[in-house]
């Protein structure tokens, strides 16, 4: 599969994830939902928040779908496939419709502002539309949607954060959770359809992202990832009732995020390149419990794309701030994003990206082929002008660099050790636990007869690796055995 490539962002194996019933929820419940999620991290973490909005209307989560009163699915545009992925779903829910006319089904996220009229009124595939804004008005158009209506919201809004409600963690290894700092982007990339689809920049509450990561700390989780477009831009001054004294930017949110304990292991995603700051360098370096690791993604390496594609920066910016986050953080792990085929591209563009890949030594990417978006301003101005086949044939030739440089990454690790947040058993076997370094590598490495346990530390020395994982084995804890 060219056009997605696994990973904790926009991971390929949990598209389409449904929700898993809440362990140990005391509730009684008579009705039942069932939500499917699809897309990038904030999409996931979305349907946390309806969760949590369903449950205090006494809805139940359940896996199957055909158990639910109420079918949602959590929806992504970024490329044409992933619509085309949850057109075909829509499909298979009316056939159960069919069956069960009591049950209400009802699309959520990116897709609901562009297709509301399609989906509700001409192909007539679902009972409910919901804008990620719109949350909050579920409860109301469930009730409207049970009297036989159409119920819509699509609007987005200036200042909603869902700052104060509190996610149930769906599908959680009960050591890792996404939490969400803000919403929507100003951004303006040409081919992005995001800033159309979540709507303006605003940043949440930074007293209640703290309460949150501090609550996911005391329930024992071990690491937050703290997620929004843009993360870099994140500008907190009080909401009117409540103003803090100084503005919170992201350095100061990572270093109060940090603050919470030493054992509490902090990363984020997404930097844009042209806002990550020297001083979110200095806090990433100062503080042992902040990831070293940077997702920046470059989209391409020429400089004549980047213009087009209204990144604003150059193949040189970008290359220089790649070097400062290696001199002001050496063992820094960098990740990428990067678009083949976009309108005009030549071959020159085309290798010019291969270079910029090679020169930032990225440890891993998200690799993708050019998907014209509906509304965009490249499809506004440009012509979608390479054709298929050559996006992929430049696709794959990103995929095969990166493969090479990821094996290049992982065997310089062979022989070093590293502090291992351990996220549960390996998928091969129960015998090996599985966890993640500091930059964000997988590593697999034997239980052995250590006492250890999901959510520990633990320190590793590697002895090997594939391309995508590490391979090692434990170092007793010091003073033990
Ligand atoms: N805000 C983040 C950023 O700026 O890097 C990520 C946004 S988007 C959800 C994730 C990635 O999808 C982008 O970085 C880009 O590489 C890819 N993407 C976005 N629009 C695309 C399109 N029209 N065709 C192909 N890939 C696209
Ligand atoms: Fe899209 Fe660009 Fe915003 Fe990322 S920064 S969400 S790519 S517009």
């Amino acid at each position: 599969m060219l056009d997605f490539v696994t990973d904790k962002v926009q991971d390929e194996t949990r598209q389409g994830e449904a929700f898993a019933p809440v362990t140990g929820d005391p509730n009684q419940y008579n009705k039942r939902f069932y939500i499917e999620s699809y897309g990038c991290q904030m999409n996931f973490s979305d349907s946390e928040i309806v969760a949590s909005i369903l449950q205090n209307e006494g809805f139940g989560a359940t896996r199957n779908y055909e158990d639910a009163d109420l079918v949602l699915i959590n929806t992504c545009s970024i490329r044409e496939k992933a619509e085309q992925t949850i057109r075909k779903r829509l499909t298979e829910f009316r056939k159960m419709k069919l069956a069960r006319p009591g049950m209400l089904v009802g699309v959520l996220g990116c897709m609901a502002e562009r297709l509301k009229s399609k989906l509700l009124e001409e192909e007539k595939l679902v009972d409910m539309v919901v804008g990620p804004d719109a949350y909050r008005s579920l409860p109301g158009l469930i009730t409207e949607a049970e009297g036989g209506q159409k119920a819509v919201n699509v609007l987005l809004s200036r200042d909603e954060t869902y700052a104060d409600i509190s996610p149930v963690r769906l599908d959680s290894n009960g050591v890792t959770a996404f939490v969400s700092i803000m919403r929507g982007c100003n951004n303006m990339c040409t081919f992005c359809v995001v800033p159309f689809t979540r709507g303006r920049e605003r940043s949440r509450d930074a007293g209640s992202i703290l309460k949150e990561c501090k609550d996911l700390f005391d329930q024992g989780f071990r690491e937050v990832i703290l997620l929004g477009q843009n993360v870099d831009s994140y500008y907190y001054i009080g909401n009117g009732q409540q103003s803090t004294t100084h503005p919170i930017t992201f350095a100061n949110l990572l270093e109060k995020v940090a603050l919470i304990s030493p054992q509490l292991r902090v990363r984020f995603s997404t930097s844009h390149p042209k806002d990550i700051t020297d001083e979110v360098l200095y806090t990433i370096a100062k503080y042992e419990n902040i990831a070293k690791y940077i997702h920046l993604p470059v989209q391409s390496g020429s400089s004549r794309i980047l213009q087009l594609m209204n990144r604003t920066y150059t193949r040189e910016w970008y290359m220089a701030k790649v070097d400062r986050i290696r001199e002001i953080i050496p063992d820094c792990g960098i990740s990428s994003d990067i678009i083949s085929g976009f309108c005009t591209e030549t071959e020159k563009d085309h290798k010019e990206t291969l270079q910029i890949m090679e020169y930032s030594g990225y440890d891993m990417s998200y690799m993708f082929f050019y998907s014209e978006r509906p509304g965009t301003l490249a499809e506004r101005r440009y012509e979608d002008d390479v054709p298929l086949i050559v996006k992929k044939k430049r696709l794959q030739e990103v995929v095969d660099l990166q493969g090479r440089l990821s094996f290049a990454s992982n065997k310089k690790d062979i022989g070093k050790k590293f502090k291992v947040l351990i996220e549960g058993d390996s998928k091969r076997s129960n015998k090996d636990w599985m966890g993640r370094n500091s930059q964000n590598k997988v590593i697999v490495f034997p239980k052995n007869e250590l006492e250890l346990k999901k959510g520990d530390y633990v320190e590793v020395k590697v002895t090997n690796c594939t391309q995508a994982t590490l391979l090692g084995t434990p170092c007793p804890p010091k003073g033990g055995t």
